[in-house]
């Protein structure tokens, strides 16, 4: 079967691949399995050169790399080439933290010396998303390959180009032949790989569907999975916030990426007090944003990745509407080539109908008006996700409450949820479990090997 490579903005093919045979995989797997028995012990100097050098081509690299991107998922120029950006940062984190993560510890026991290990697993499958068709991918492989483990992408079928690229720059970055590899396959090919004894453990990033099925697999084989799924954001906003900034951040934290982020912010809980000022606020700067073009620097919202994700972003806004939702602004397709949907805002959403707590994947931001801070937790917590949450508040007293209560791998007061290498990332609930970034996420696919020795005492000798 082919994979195709096709620009959003006007549907046209851009590339096809064929996708690889049963022999070319056995081989690759093969190769992965070789070169881990080496690999794992190049020292960790070496490692972090060839990933210093793997930052600098994607900084020197990064107009074109960032084309690439636009071009087969349709993510805002600028957007595209800040995200090379940020992967050479990763890069560059792990190149300088790796050794100290991984650094043997010292536990003092009866033990004449005990201590921690780190040691890498092996070839560990990614399988990744397009919307962040770059990022997804180094913020799993840089600390990966750092530690010593080898890298197998089974990357989204709609970004091949990237998925090859990205194998390109290990490569040029002067990693061994093998040490990272991209698979062209379709997702009925995952199964078999992972069932591989040369595979030793994979990561999900995608929906939950797709986390379900790989963790299921893995599960049986008794091999370690991180998984990192979806999200339905909570922002919520109360009285004593700074409402102008809030309204701004909320509408770039709603648009980001044409609103097809894990985190971007995705329901608005706003207290009574604030409501109707937020709600003109915000549906102002929706209609102000700029759509069109996203190779233009000046576009705010491109097209969103496939015609799929139009279709079952307007079938989602069909059924908050006929559950009581107010359009505010947009609410439907938009009338030109490529798979556009107009910035979208619907207020009153009953709180109990289900689109109100699904993940709506795209430009649609929808508003609850919460008449006190335990409604406006309730609200939030109203999901089956966990992944971020963003809370805008002065008051102190609602600080506390906000970070102790919401249910989430992450709580940012008076801020956009926004991946750091230095912080760890990851959900609870239905957004998966693991990290990623951070110590947590170099720690995820090692061996945490425990070592403790011994004084026998010397040994007597046999004659004397
Ligand atoms: P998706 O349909 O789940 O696809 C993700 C990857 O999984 C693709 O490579 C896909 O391959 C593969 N896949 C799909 N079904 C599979 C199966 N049954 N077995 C094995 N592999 C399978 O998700 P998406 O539409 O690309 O991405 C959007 C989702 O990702 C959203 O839910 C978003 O929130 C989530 N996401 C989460 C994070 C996070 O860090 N938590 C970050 C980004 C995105 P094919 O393309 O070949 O189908």
């Amino acid at each position: 079967m082919a994979i195709n490579s096709i620009d959003p903005s006007t549907g046209k093919t851009l590339k096809k691949f064929e996708e690889l045979t049963a022999t070319q995989i056995e081989e690759k797997l093969q190769l992965a399995a070789d070169v881990f028995r080496t690999y794992r012990h190049t020292p960790m100097n070496e490692r972090a050169a060839k990933m210093q050098r793997a930052a600098e081509i994607l900084e020197n690299d990064k107009q074109a790399l960032g084309k690439m991107m636009t071009a087969e998922m349709g993510k805002p120029i600028k957007a595209a080439i800040a995200e090379a950006e940020k992967c050479a940062w990763v890069c560059r984190y792990y190149a300088e933290n790796a050794q100290h993560h991984l650094a043997d510890q010292v536990i003092e026991t009866n033990a004449q010396k005990s201590y921690v290990r780190f040691e890498p697993l092996g070839p560990v499958l990614a399988v990744m998303p397009w919307n962040f068709p770059f990022w997804q991918v180094f913020r799993f492989a840089a600390p990966a390959l750092m530690a010593g483990n080898v890298g197998l992408l089974k990357h989204a079928s709609n970004v091949p180009q990237c998925a090859l690229a990205i194998e390109d720059i290990f490569t040029r970055a002067g990693f061994p032949k093998g040490a990272f590899q991209t698979l062209l396959i379709g997702s009925d090919a995952v199964e078999a790989i992972l069932n591989d004894r040369r595979v030793v453990a994979a990561t999900l990033t995608g929906s939950e569907p797709a986390g379900r099925s790989v963790a299921s697999i893995a599960g049986k084989q008794i091999k370690k999975t991180v998984l990192e799924l979806g999200g339905s954001d909570p922002f919520i906003v109360m009285p004593s916030a700074n409402l102008d900034e809030a309204v701004t951040t909320g509408v770039k934290a709603r648009t980001i990426n044409n609103g097809q982020s894990c985190i971007a912010a995705k329901r608005f809980i706003v207290a009574a007090e604030i409501y109707d000022e937020f709600e003109r606020g915000f549906v102002e700067e929706m209609r102000a944003l700029k759509i069109g073009d996203p190779m233009e620097e000046s576009t705010d919202i491109g097209p969103l990745a496939t015609p799929q994700i139009v279709n079952d972003l307007d079938e989602q806004v069909k059924r908050a509407v006929a559950s009581g939702a107010r359009v505010l602004t947009g609410g439907k397709k938009i009338d030109r080539a490529g798979n556009f949907y107009e910035p979208t805002v619907l207020g009153d959403l009953d709180v109990n109908a289900p689109v109100s707590c699904e993940e709506i994947f795209g430009p649609v931001a929808t508003l609850f008006r919460a008449s006190s801070i335990d409604e406006a937790i309730r609200i939030a917590n109203a999901t089956q996700f966990g992944l971020g949450s963003s809370a805008w508040t002065n008051d102190a007293n609602e600080q506390a409450r906000f970070i102790e209560e919401l249910e989430a791998g992450s709580v940012f007061i008076n801020g956009m949820v926004a991946s750091d290498p230095r912080l760890p990332f990851g959900g609870v609930k239905n957004s998966g479990y693991g990290r990623e970034l951070a110590e947590f996420g170099i720690r995820e696919f090692v061996n945490i090997k425990t070592v403790w020795i011994g004084n026998s005492g010397e040994r007597k000798a046999e004659t004397e």
